[in-house]
């Protein structure tokens, strides 16, 4: 008898219909002798319509009271899948991450899992019930509901697998597993059979939400193998799992877009030691994320910087610098929100020079201006204008063989590369 941890994200219990056919493939589950763990996301958009509720009430609202609102979109789907069981005439109870045990910190909307309680799962699947778990939430040691930030149902799910020792974690989505780009942006896009974490992680902090990049990082940890799949066919979907010789051996693995951020430029700030200290030392103690830096060449003793941040620390953001260009006497600052970056991901860069080349030579042919760059040794970002987001995916996708009837193994005997 296996210990499985099935998790559906939001489209995959969208409506009543769709919670009833969760239902079914929990009890099918069931029925060959498995013991299940469903976690499950709130239903379709809720929990934009609930960031949607609070923005309209007002635009700082106290993070407590998010994380109080945002947990209810999962209890929702809970009891009414666990309703749907029963109605087959099966066995199930729904628990919220606080009665699953699943405790966090206290960063509220960002809260990080560091332990979970399982003894309660496991009483319910010894007397035979499926159990479904709210994913995306936990409960600090002093009682406080926390979320684990957008997409962390995947978490919740791989921290539950990780706890229980289940045999099997499988993410159900709306698309067929992972793939070498958007589905939705390059309609060519291949899915792929495995990945490693080392990838899955580049990519997943790059914009591929089909997981969110925390659990990635729990399932490395943890040893967690996954299984990205499909809720809507029976389809094999990706395995994420430790790298090993019997993987494809791709040079790239994927290409991916995240319009997610925005871009800060500080203009002629005076160049001396410590100004950039003082720039990241204000934000950092502002909580503001900073991703991509760019300090220009300076002429004339000043020089610009300039910095990518998520749109949601943008209002610090802005505070902050508003701050800084008084404190540093620098001549002025501007935000560009309609930026998006764009990555290519793969461990063959390691050992075959000339990707990068290759990128920017592609993004140029297709008239795409790059304005920042950055580098990891399986990744290559470039943030470019959003309106190029498309174009850029597209073109980036075909010069480097992604597309179904191109893939070709690195050590493909027939000699054909990839790239
Ligand atoms: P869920 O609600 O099931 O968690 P998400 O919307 O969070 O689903 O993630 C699935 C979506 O991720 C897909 O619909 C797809 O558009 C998007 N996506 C982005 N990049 C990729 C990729 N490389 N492979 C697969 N899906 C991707
Ligand atoms: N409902 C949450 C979100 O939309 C968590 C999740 O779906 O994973 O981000
Ligand atoms: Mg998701």
């Amino acid at each position: 008898m296996a210990l499985v941890v099935m998790k559906f994200g939001g489209t995959s219990v969208g409506t009543t219909d769709r919670i009833m056919h969760v239902a079914r493939r929990l009890i099918a589950a069931k029925e060959r002798g498995d013991q299940v763990v469903a976690v499950v996301s709130a239903m379709g958009d809720v929990t934009d319509d609930l960031l949607g509720l609070a923005a309209a009430i007002s635009l700082t609202p106290p993070v407590r009271e998010m994380d109080m609102l945002l947990a209810t979109g999962e209890q929702v789907t809970i009891a009414l899948l666990a309703m749907a069981i029963h109605s087959l005439g099966h066995e199930a109870i729904s628990f919220t991450g606080a009665q699953a045990g699943i405790v966090s910190d206290a960063s509220h909307m960002k809260a990080r899992i560091q332990e979970v309680r399982a003894d309660r799962v496991m009483d319910a699947l010894a007397a035979g019930r499926i159990v479904i778990v709210a994913g995306f939430q936990g409960l600090t040691p002093d009682g406080e509901i926390t979320t684990l930030g957008r997409g962390g149902s995947d978490t919740t799910a791989v921290a539950v697998a990780a706890g229980l020792g289940a045999d099997l974690c499988e993410i159900y989505t709306d698309v067929d597993g992972v793939y070498t780009a958007d589905p939705r942006v390059e309609p060519a896009a291949r899915k792929v059979e495995t990945v490693s974490y080392e990838e899955m992680l580049e990519l997943a902090a790059t914009g591929a939400r089909v997981l969110q990049l925390r659990a990635v990082e729990f399932a490395r940890n943890h040893g967690v193998v996954l299984h990205v799949r499909s809720s809507f066919n029976d389809n094999p979907g990706t395995i994420v799992k430790e790298a090993d010789e019997t993987m494809e051996q791709a040079i790239i693995s994927g290409v991916t877009h995240d319009t997610s951020e925005a871009k800060v430029t500080i203009r002629d700030v005076p160049d001396r030691p410590g100004v950039a200290a003082v720039v990241f030392g204000r934000l950092a103690e502002q909580n503001v994320n900073v991703d991509l830096i760019i300090q220009n060449v300076s002429e004339a003793g000043s020089t610009d910087i300039s910095f990518t941040t998520p749109k949601e620390d943008l209002a610090r953001a802005k505070r902050t610098v508003e701050a800084v260009v008084t404190e540093l006497q620098a001549r002025e600052w501007q935000v560009d929100e309609a930026v998006a970056k764009i990555s290519l991901v793969g461990a063959g860069m390691k050992t075959h020079p000339g990707v990068a080349a290759r990128m920017f030579a592609t993004l140029a042919e297709a008239g795409v201006n790059l304005d920042m760059i950055s580098t990891s040794s399986i990744r290559i970002s470039c943030v470019v204008g959003a309106d190029q987001a498309e174009t850029a995916v597209r073109a980036l996708h075909s010069a480097f063989g992604l597309e179904a009837a191109a893939i070709v193994a690195e050590s493909s005997p027939s000699g054909r590369g990839a790239v």
